[in-house]
Order: structure tokens, then C-alpha cells, then sequence
């Protein structure tokens, strides 16, 4: 059975809860707001069927790219609504009019993230952009050998250590399978995530959040904002929703998340990235675009596709008509994109951080950002970003 040395040893894929056939593991959070798993050893009977199918025991051997593309949907309001470049879209838009299903992550009602499927365009629109938060896989791998077994085509979307885990949990390769992961800088703490929502609606005097997005684009793909919209308190019916736009540079729980504060011990050390998922398709945010393909960069976001296998090749040729792709270097995606092949180092305060949330909870992430870069640098630095940033849109 699963026992966990270290909590780095942990992904929180959950493939062993879903598969053990005697039900006798669940998956709990700890204090960070990260689910683990417990094992109830009465129900156990050493099958060792979680340890087989665990990704970070099993991890695959490392594997470069087929091929790799520089790349943007062929329509702004797509890309307008996406991330990155809005490749994943059709993609999955392809797979839905073959009669197959899309599995993704989005918000649930209480606004944490979990992993669901999408049978209809309209469906769809709820997986589209980013949410920088670990979702919860429920019984999603189950879910999708099932519909692979009734033989109807699966896209299957994650992060590495999620496709990694799929794969295992499924046992065999399937030919209507595809999967596509996506870069991982790493999973932000969904405690903190939390406990943010409930601040921002608290100082906003708000009953709830009616719509939420992390990457939006009015001030372009690089500047993008954390976008909230509350809904009024006290049931008045007809008062209008309030949004607040926030830079990602300012705003509180993007900055403790892009300085690796309170990413999931396991992203520090990640046994799923650099080719080690097994996903046909990888697509990721093109950073340093301009510098090597500046005809295609109007700062709406550019994405990178890295082809993995052949089946990743047909399912992005199947969309070429979609999406404008134009072939580029590996060597130059991965200098402005570490992420896709290294893990981040774990801050050397993040135990010390840890220890004062328990006591001043959200306050220890401005306190631990100010320890890290005290304020007349992050002025000096925020002024030369200023200037890059200016010379960057000159050119
Ligand atoms: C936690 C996290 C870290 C990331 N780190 C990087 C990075 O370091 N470098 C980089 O270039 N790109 C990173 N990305 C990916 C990038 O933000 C875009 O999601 C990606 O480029 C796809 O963009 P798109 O425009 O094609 O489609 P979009 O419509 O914007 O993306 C939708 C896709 O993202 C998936 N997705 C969204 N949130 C999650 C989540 N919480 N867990 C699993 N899957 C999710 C959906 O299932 C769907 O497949 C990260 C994304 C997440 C969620
Ligand atoms: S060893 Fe088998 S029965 Fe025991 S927890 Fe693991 S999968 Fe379940
Ligand atoms: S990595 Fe996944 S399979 Fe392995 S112990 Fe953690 S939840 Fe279970
Ligand atoms: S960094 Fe690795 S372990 Fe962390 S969420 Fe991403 S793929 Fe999973």
C-alpha cells in the first residue's frame, strides 16, 4: 500500500483512490489545503495496485519533442477568451463534432477547481483558460476508460502528473485516446485560494462571486489582470455586479504563487514534466515570441505546441485550418519557459511562511514577499519591468 515518506513524494493525482478495488483509500487535504491520500488499513488488502498505477513511483523516461510550433487561433475573440493562444479550443472543438468528449479542468460552484468533461461546444467554454489552482480529479480517470471502452474518442487535458496518472490508471494504451497536457510552473495551495476568495469578498461586501478570470487580456497577454465579479450583498435584486481588475504583478495571490511560496511540495521536485507525462500535445504560453517570430505577436498570446507523438501530429493537423502555426526551435521556447523541463526550487521560507499563516493566514504572504524582495528593490525591479515591457511593444 501507499505509504508516503514525504509529502514531496505526493502529486495528488489521485490514481490510487480511484483505482483501489476495495475503496479503502480517500483523499484528504492537509494543512496547506493539498489533497494526500490515507489509506484505511483495515479495508486494505495488499493488492499493491496503488503503488503500480502511482505516476511519481512510476515515473515515464523523459522525451524531447517531435516537432514544435509557434501558434495562435485564427480568431481574437478565441484567443481574446483563452490563455495563451487559444490553441486548445479547437482541439478539443475537433474531438467533440467526431462524437467524442473533452475532460478539462474548471470552477465548481464554490469557485475550487475540479476536472470535468464536456461533451458540447457549449460545455466547452467552462474548461477554456487557466485556473491556477490544483483541481480535484474526482472519478474522472474511471470516467474516461469508460468512455473509451463504449469506443467514443477522449481528449484528455491536465497537467503532466494528471496525464501521467491517466495513463497509468488506464492500463493499456487506447487508440481513440488523446491527451494534451499543458506547461506546469506547479499548483498554488488551494487553502490559500481560499481564504483569498473569501477576503476579496469580504472586502467588496459581496454575497458571491458571480465570474472569475485569470488571464485577462484588456491590457494585453503579457499585462495580464485577475479579473472578480461580485455580486451584490443583502439580496438587492437589481444592483449591478461589481468587477475588480487587478494586475497579476499586484495582485496578492498571483505574487505568492509566480514566487513559488505555496506550490505543492511535490512541483518543486516533479516526476511528470520534461516529456515524462506521455501526452500527445503539450501547449504552453509562447514567451519570448517576439524575439523569434514577431510577425505573429500582437500581444493577444501566442501559444507554443509541442508535438510529442504521432497521434499528437494528426489531431493538430486535423485544426490547421483554425490555427496559424509556424515551426520553431525548441532550444528558443525553453529559454523563456524553464518550466516545461525543470522544476522551481522551493523557497527556503516557505516552512517559515507555512508557520505564520497558521497565525496571520493571508497577511504571511505579503509578509514573506516583502522578506524576499524588500520594497525599494521590488520598486527598482517593478521600474526596469516598466522599461522592458516599453521597449518590448517599441520594437
Ligand atoms: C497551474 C498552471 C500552471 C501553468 N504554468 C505554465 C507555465 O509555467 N508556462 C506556460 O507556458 N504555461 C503554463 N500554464 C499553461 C497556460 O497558462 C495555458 O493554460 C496553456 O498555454 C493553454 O492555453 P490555451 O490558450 O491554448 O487554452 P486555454 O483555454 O487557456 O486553456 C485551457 C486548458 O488548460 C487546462 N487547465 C486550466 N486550468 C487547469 C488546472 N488547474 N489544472 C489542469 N489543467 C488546467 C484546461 O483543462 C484546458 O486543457 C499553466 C497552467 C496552469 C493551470
Ligand atoms: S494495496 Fe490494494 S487494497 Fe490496499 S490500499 Fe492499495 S490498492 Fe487498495
Ligand atoms: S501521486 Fe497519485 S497515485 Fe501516487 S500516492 Fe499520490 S495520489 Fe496516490
Ligand atoms: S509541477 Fe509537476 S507535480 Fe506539480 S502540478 Fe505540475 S505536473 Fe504536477
Amino acid at each position: 500500500m501507499i505509504r508516503l515518506e514525504h509529502k514531496g513524494d505526493c502529486c495528488g493525482c489521485s490514481a490510487c483512490a480511484q483505482l483501489c478495488p476495495t475503496h479503502a483509500i480517500t483523499m484528504e487535504e492537509d494543512n496547506e489545503g493539498f489533497l494526500y491520500p490515507r489509506v484505511d488499513v483495515a479495508r486494505c488488502v495488499d493488492c499493491g495496485l496503488c503503488q503500480r498505477v502511482c505516476p511519481v513511483i512510476n515515473p515515464y523516461a523523459p522525451r524531447e519533442p517531435l516537432a514544435q510550433y509557434a501558434a495562435k487561433h485564427r480568431d481574437d475573440a478565441v484567443r481574446q477568451s483563452s490563455s495563451s493562444g487559444g490553441v486548445f479550443t479547437p482541439l478539443a472543438e475537433s474531438v467533440i463534432a467526431d462524437g467524442g468528449v473533452v475532460f478539462g479542468a474548471k470552477f465548481d460552484t464554490t469557485w475550487s477547481v475540479v476536472h470535468a468533461y464536456a461533451e458540447s461546444t457549449e460545455e466547452l467554454a467552462i474548461l477554456r483558460g487557466s485556473k491556477y489552482v490544483q483541481s480535484s480529479m474526482g472519478d474522472s480517470y474511471i470516467s474516461a476508460k469508460r468512455f473509451l471502452e463504449d469506443g467514443r474518442k477522449v481528449l484528455f487535458s491536465g497537467t503532466p502528473c494528471q496525464i501521467a496518472a491517466l495513463k497509468h490508471a488506464l492500463g493499456r494504451d487506447y487508440d481513440n485516446l488523446l491527451t494534451v497536457d499543458i506547461a506546469c510552473h506547479g499548483v498554488p495551495s488551494p487553502r490559500v485560494w481560499r481564504d483569498y476568495l473569501s477576503s476579496k469578498r469580504l472586502k467588496m461586501h459581496a454575497a458571491d462571486i458571480t465570474a472569475l478570470s485569470f488571464r485577462d487580456k484588456r491590457d494585453g497577454w503579457r499585462n495580464y489582470n485577475v479579473k472578480i465579479c461580485f455580486a451584490p450583498a443583502g439580496g438587492a435584486e437589481h444592483a449591478a455586479e461589481v468587477c475588480t481588475v487587478t494586475p497579476y504583478r499586484r495582485d496578492l495571490f498571483m505574487r505568492g504563487f509566480l514566487k513559488n511560496i505555496y506550490l505543492r511540495p511535490s512541483c518543486y521536485r516533479c516526476a511528470a514534466k520534461c516529456g515524462r507525462s506521455g501526452a500527445d500535445l503539450t501547449i504552453a504560453d509562447y514567451w519570448g515570441v517576439e524575439r523569434y517570430h514577431a510577425p505573429l505577436d500582437d500581444d493577444r498570446g501566442v501559444s507554443l505546441i509541442l508535438v510529442n507523438t504521432p497521434r499528437g501530429e494528426a489531431l493538430l493537423r486535423g485544426v490547421v485550418s483554425q490555427v496559424e502555426c509556424v515551426a520553431t526551435e525548441y532550444d528558443n521556447a525553453l529559454r523563456h519557459n524553464p518550466c516545461i523541463k525543470h522544476s522551481v526550487s522551493e523557497p527556503p521560507l516557505r516552512a517559515k511562511f507555512w508557520a505564520e499563516y497558521e497565525r496571520v493566514q493571508l497577511k504571511a504572504v505579503e509578509q514573506i514577499l516583502n522578506e524576499l524582495h524588500p520594497r525599494g528593490i521590488r520598486r527598482m525591479l517593478s521600474r526596469i519591468r516598466y522599461v522592458v515591457d516599453k521597449i518590448v511593444k517599441r520594437r
